[in-house]
C-alpha cells in the first residue's frame, strides 16, 4: 500500500535543502510510478543548489514500478533507471535516434519536472529503462550519467581499440570515463583534477593521474606523450581547461566536450583545426539505443561502478551530501530515499 504522502527535497536556494512533506504523484496514462531506490548527485545540480527551484531536483534515479498508469507496459515491481529526457519520438533529433538532444523534450526529470530527490518519481513509461536482476539498483545509476555519458562521448569520438585516452577533470563524468574507455579497449589513459581523493579515485581506476593543482597539467600529459592523445574528454567545463583539453588532442585526434560551459570556445583555427586536422566535438548524455550495450558491458563485469560510488546518505541527510560532493570531494556520491 502506498500511503498518500511522501518526502521529498525542496531546494530553497543559497546552498539550503529542505525536507518537506508532498502528495505521492499520481501515474496518468503512459506513465508509471517510480519508488526511488537511489538518485545520484550530478554537478548539474549545482544552480539549483545556490539559486533554489520550484521542482524536486535530482535525475539520475534507480527504483522499481510502484504503480502503472492507464497503457503503461511495464510489469510492477520491475527494476530499472529513470531517462532523463522525455523525448518526443517524432522530432528530427529522435527520427534518428538521438534521442538525448531530442528538439521538442516534453520533460526534464529533475530540471523541469520533478525528479528523484524524493521517495518516489512519476515518469513516462519509455523512460522507464529496465536493469538486469544482477544489477544492484544502487549500482544501476551509474548506467545513466557515469556510463551512459562516457559511453557516448566515446562514440561520439569514434573511439578504437588501443587508442590513447586523456581524461581533464576527475568528477563522476571523468572517472566513469577512466573506466568506460578501459572497458571499450582504449590504450593508456591520463587524467587531470585539482581535487586529491578524485586524483586517487582516477589513479585507482587505472588512469596516470596528474595533479592540475601541483603544476601544468597539460604540459606534464604532453611530456608523457608528445604527440598528444588520440581521445580527449574535456569534463571540467572551464575555458582554461577546454584550451587544454585541444591542446592534449593528437593531430587527427577528437576532444569532445562533455562538461556544460556557456563561455565561448577559444581555439586556434589554423594551427589546430586546419593544420593538425583536430576534431572538436560536442556530447550529451547518451541515446536510448546504447543503454543495452552499456548494461551488457556492466553484466559482464567489464565495468565496475562499485569503487566510483563512495558515498550513501538517507533521504535526511541530503544536505550534508550536497555540501560534500559540491566541494567537489568524493566520486559518485547517492541518496537513498528508502533508506
Ligand atoms: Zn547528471
Ligand atoms: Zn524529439
Amino acid at each position: 500500500m502506498i500511503s498518500p504522502s511522501m518526502r521529498a527535497a525542496r531546494f530553497v536556494g543559497g546552498r539550503r535543502i529542505e525536507l518537506q512533506e508532498l502528495p505521492v504523484p499520481e501515474p496518468g496514462a503512459g506513465e508509471v510510478l517510480v519508488k526511488v531506490d537511489s538518485c545520484a548527485l550530478c554537478g548539474t545540480d549545482r544552480r539549483s543548489y545556490e539559486t533554489g527551484t520550484a521542482v524536486v531536483p535530482g535525475h539520475e534515479v534507480s527504483g522499481t514500478i510502484a504503480a502503472l498508469g492507464q497503457g503503461a507496459t511495464h510489469a510492477l515491481d520491475a527494476r530499472g533507471v529513470v531517462y532523463l529526457v522525455g523525448y518526443c519520438g517524432s522530432c528530427y533529433a529522435c527520427r534518428s535516434g538521438a534521442t538525448n538532444i531530442c528538439l521538442d523534450k516534453q520533460k526534464m526529470y529533475g530540471f523541469d519536472t520533478d525528479g528523484g530527490y524524493a521517495e518516489y518519481v512519476k515518469v513516462r513509461a519509455e523512460c522507464f529503462l529496465p536493469v538486469s536482476p544482477d544489477v544492484p539498483l544502487d549500482l544501476a545509476t551509474s548506467l545513466l550519467d557515469l556510463y551512459g555519458t562516457s559511453g557516448h562521448a566515446f562514440r561520439r569520438a569514434g573511439l578504437r581499440h588501443g587508442d590513447t585516452v586523456a581524461v581533464m577533470g576527475c568528477g563522476p563524468i571523468g572517472l566513469g570515463a577512466i573506466s568506460m574507455a578501459g572497458a571499450l579497449g582504449a590504450g593508456e589513459v591520463c587524467a587531470t583534477d585539482l581535487a586529491p581523493d578524485r586524483l586517487a579515485l582516477a589513479d585507482s581506476l587505472g588512469a596516470t593521474a596528474l595533479d592540475a593543482a601541483g603544476g601544468d597539467a597539460v604540459a606534464a600529459a604532453l611530456a608523457l606523450h608528445p604527440d598528444g592523445f588520440d581521445v580527449v574528454i574535456e569534463a571540467a567545463g572551464t575555458t582554461a581547461t577546454q584550451a587544454g583539453a585541444v591542446a592534449l588532442t593528437a593531430p587527427g585526434g577528437t576532444t569532445a566536450f562533455v562538461a556544460h560551459n556557456q563561455q565561448p570556445l577559444l581555439v586556434d583555427t589554423l594551427s589546430e583545426l586546419i593544420q593538425r586536422a583536430k576534431t572538436l566535438l560536442g556530447s550529451e548524455y547518451f541515446a536510448v539505443s546504447e543503454f543495452g550495450v552499456n548494461h551488457a558491458l556492466l553484466v559482464s563485469g567489464r565495468l565496475d561502478p562499485a569503487p566510483l560510488i563512495t558515498h550513501r546518505f538517507p533521504l535526511e541527510s541530503i544536505q550534508e551530501a550536497f555540501d560534500l560532493f559540491m566541494a567537489g570531494r568524493g566520486g559518485k556520491v547517492l541518496v537513498q530515499p528508502a533508506g
